[in-house]
């Protein structure tokens, strides 16, 4: 079996472009990849536009290992998030392809079920005005929904340094959610890698009091051993820090492995070379007893891959998901992909990825002219479109 033809689609929503990957095979199998570039997506699709006669087309789905060394190290240039992106929509599809030509779900390939459901928390469900009053209700709604979990940043726009009145209204904002949802629903602090230390363990120290499970991307990304000097100035806490949402590759991982700077990393598969990639890392993680929580603000495919990542990785913790929140259309581009039901996704069931992509409704959803940018005052609205 070999590829032949490589087509992107990108579907639009208010706040992100998702672009959608079909791969088609000689012999008429076709799979899917799908990535949430963020601010990227022309700079993704030229990446394609490149590799895919280079490396993909004339190539066997199922010589994922071949495939993805060749596009991670034969363009001699560095891979980071826009190439990561790239060889993650193909390694998707081919995943997809070949759980469709053997007839079982990709986890079945990759080491079996070790659990019958996978954890889910909430994003997204606080588009609301920026008040106590609001979130509150917007947390009730989630709960009401059955989850569980959920995550949320209060901190506005602030980088590197917040003023003492914002301080305070991110305390309140999560004093109000943490009383909307009780003491059993898990709450994830979200930090998008706004602080510098001092502030980023100033407000761990603040916020401890509402048990977060934890305190993700604390401080920008290009530093580790900052994020070591959050991590020990908050250890006596407790609380666990989750980052890497931003960390391409299993070599940028290996700082932070050696810092032991983190307790969960938060991989997006769609932005690390797709699924072998991911479950690779994990079992790094789990020499240093982390967990995996992967990031996940992509639509169907994207979700279903990290599902399948989920569904047969030991040290697995739980799975991001948006799609109940914002944009609820993302989900009818498929059908296949479990819904959360009490906190928890099923397995999914087909093979491949297990879900059916639309493309008419994809194209229903054209791009959208948008600039998502989280240091302005309202990000969490996710109404980024440019008039
Ligand atoms: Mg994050």
């Amino acid at each position: 079996m070999k590829i032949s033809k490589v087509t992107p689609l990108v579907m639009g929503t208010p706040w992100r472009n998702i672009t959608f990957v079909r791969v088609d095979t000689d012999e008429g199998l076709i799979g899917y990849g799908e990535a949430r570039a963020v601010n990227r997506t022309d700079s993704v699709n030229g990446y394609l536009s490149e590799a895919v006669p280079r490396y993909v087309l004339g190539e066997d789905p199922f010589n994922i290992e071949g495939l993805v060394h060749r596009m991670f190290r034969e363009d001699y240039a560095r891979a980071g998030e826009t190439t990561m992106t790239g060889i993650a929509l193909i390694e998707m599809a081919c995943w997809d392809i070949i759980g469709k030509s053997v007839g079982q779900p990709v986890y079945r390939l990759l080491g079996g079920a070790v659990r019958e459901k996978v954890k889910a928390y909430a994003n997204g469900w606080y588009t609301v005005e920026r008040t106590p009053e609001e979130f509150h209700k917007a947390a009730k709604q989630v709960i009401a929904r059955g989850y569980q979990a959920l995550k949320f940043d209060p901190f506005g726009a602030g980088l590197y340094e917040l003023t003492t009145r914002e301080k305070h209204k991110a305390i309140e904002l999560v004093e109000a959610v943490r009383a909307a949802v009780g003491p059993d629903v898990e709450i994830m602090i979200e930090m998008h890698g706004r602080f510098n230390p001092p502030t980023a363990i100033e407000m761990a120290h603040e916020l401890a009091q509402f048990k977060p499970s934890w305190f993700e991307e604390p401080v920008p990304p290009e530093n580790l051993p900052a994020l070591k000097k959050v991590a020990q100035a908050i250890a006596p806490l407790g609380i666990p820090i989750a980052t890497g949402e931003r960390l391409h590759t299993i070599h940028e991982y290996r700082e932070l492995f050696e810092l032991q700077s983190a307790d969960i990393v938060q991989p997006d598969l769609s932005h690390f070379g797709g699924i072998l990639n991911t479950k690779k890392l994990a079992a790094c993680a789990d020499a240093y007893y982390m967990l995996i929580a992967p990031h996940n603000v992509g639509g169907p495919v994207s979700t279903a891959a990290a599902l399948h990542l989920g569904a047969c990785t030991s040290n697995f913790k739980i799975l991001e998901y948006f799609n109940d929140f914002a944009d609820p259309h993302v989900k009818k581009v498929a059908t296949g992909l479990p819904e959360v039901v009490d906190g928890y996704f099923s397995l999914p069931s087909g093979p491949g990825l297990g879900v059916i992509v639309d493309e008419d409704a994809i194209r229903e959803y054209p791009r959208q002219n948008i600039h998502f940018n989280l240091f302005t005052e309202d990000w969490h609205k996710r109404e980024a479109k440019i008039a």
